[in-house]
């Protein structure tokens, strides 16, 4: 049996940008095997985030403004994003551009497997994959599912079904994507659709949720039509992709190094920020920052203040009002957007922003509902 340096367990976004990371590093020559069952192929999913500077991926972006629109309760307009740029990645851009690189290197090398096992061994992290056994110094892990079942955290779901549409008149405005637009029924939770717009009369269109509760196919394809119809009135139009999704929202405490050879990457390390669901600029930083150490100190964890997890407690508070339903999030998310600078809430959403800016952004906020679940959080973290 061969020994790698580094095996890479699944080679979707974080696996891929992992290699990619290590391949602009010193242990450039390090060897690392890649294990997926799927050959990323598909354009199976669209990433949008925010940043300041090009990033890594910067020659590859689809489409980037430096506005974008917001329907809330109280406010409907464009909300200016300062220095930073909302971007969109398309899947197939990211898997292509990033295989393409790493095939230049020798040392790395692709298996399309399923894998069955991973586990801790004294030489190493132990990995089954089509009943073949591999080893490697340290073993990187984004396959890995979280069970969310512990009743001291809260466990919610982004979940969401969008569509690539080509309508026959121009309905999308190129220039303002749709961030976040509450002129849906709320259903009683969370319900907003997004609209990202490529030209005049192609874009993608997503009804998104965040509850505990999947909907059946039909009811997210009702509120798709009735939002192109009513909101973008579009009367004609081929549906060209389309695109599903769950992701944790959650602040069930990963394992991001579950033992000594075996690290958690991606959505399975926990990067997923859990009160927007937004993974992919996490996981870019997340992994840079391990690289960064694994170069330094020879481990490949990433060092982290504890003065930073205070947005841990802040992610759970606003959980709990959104699980116990303590004030509407249209609300909420207005009073987010639309009653602090734009870039101030996105740097929040960063976890970049100093105390005093955090407090003045909470006090933005319903007092109420946020001081109840502040001392909710505290009890079910302390006593289950
Ligand atoms: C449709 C969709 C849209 C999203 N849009 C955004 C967005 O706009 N912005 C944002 O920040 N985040 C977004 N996310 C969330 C997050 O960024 C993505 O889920 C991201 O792909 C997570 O990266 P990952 O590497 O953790 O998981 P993945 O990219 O899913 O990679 C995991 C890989 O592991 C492989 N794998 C799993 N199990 C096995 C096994 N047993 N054997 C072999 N291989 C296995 C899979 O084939 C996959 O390639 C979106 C998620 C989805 C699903």
């Amino acid at each position: 049996m061969r020994k790698y340096d580094f095996i890479i367990a699944g080679g979707g976004m974080a696996g891929l940008s992992l290699a990619y990371y290590l391949t602009q590093s010193p242990l450039r020559d390090r060897s690392i095997l890649i294990l997926d069952r799927d050959v990323k192929d598909r354009n199976d999913r669209t990433w949008c985030f925010w940043e300041k500077e090009a990033g890594a991926f910067e020659s590859i972006i689809f489409r980037q403004w430096n506005q974008v629109n917001f329907h809330g309760t109280t406010h409907a307009g464009a909300l200016n994003l300062g220095d930073y740029r909302y971007k969109m990645l398309r899947g197939i851009d990211f898997y292509e551009f990033v295989q393409t690189e790493l095939q230049k290197w020798p040392n790395i090398e692709f298996r399309q497997a399923s894998i069955n096992r991973i586990k801790e061994t004294p030489q190493g992290g132990f990995v089954i994959a089509d009943d073949e056994p591999y080893i490697a110094d340290f073993v990187f892990d984004s396959t890995f599912s979280l069970k969310l079942n512990q009743p001291e955290n809260h466990n919610l779901l982004q979940h969401f079904r969008g569509w690539v549409i080509k309508t026959t008149t121009p309905c999308f405005s190129p220039n303002l994507p749709e961030i976040m637009d509450f002129r849906v029924d709320q259903g009683g939770d969370c319900r907003f659709v997004y609209v990202m717009p490529f030209d005049e009369t192609t874009g993608l269109v997503e009804f998104t949720l965040f509850n505990e509760q999947l909907l059946t196919e039909a009811d997210y394809e009702i509120a798709l039509r009735q939002y192109i119809s009513q909101h973008l009135g579009a009367v004609s139009y081929d549906i060209c992709e389309i695109e599903t999704g769950v992701i944790p929202m959650s602040d069930e405490p990963t394992q991001e190094n579950p033992s000594e050879h075996i690290i958690r990457i991606g959505t399975a390390g926990g990067y997923t920020k859990p009160s927007t669901g937004y993974t992919f600029q996490r996981t870019q930083r997340y992994l840079k920052a391990l690289v960064t150490n694994l170069v330094e100190t020879g481990k490949p964890t990433r060092k982290q203040s504890w003065f930073t997890k205070r947005f841990k407690l802040y992610d759970s508070i606003f959980l709990n009002v959104l699980e116990n339903k303590r004030h509407p999030a249209d609300d909420m998310f207005t009073r987010f957007y639309a009653e602090n600078r734009p870039a101030k809430a996105f740097q929040f959403l960063d976890e970049d922003t100093r105390l005093v800016d955090e407090i003045r952004l909470f006090m933005t906020m319903p007092l109420l509902p946020f001081t109840t679940a502040f001392f909710n959080v505290i009890r079910r973290k302390m006593f289950g």
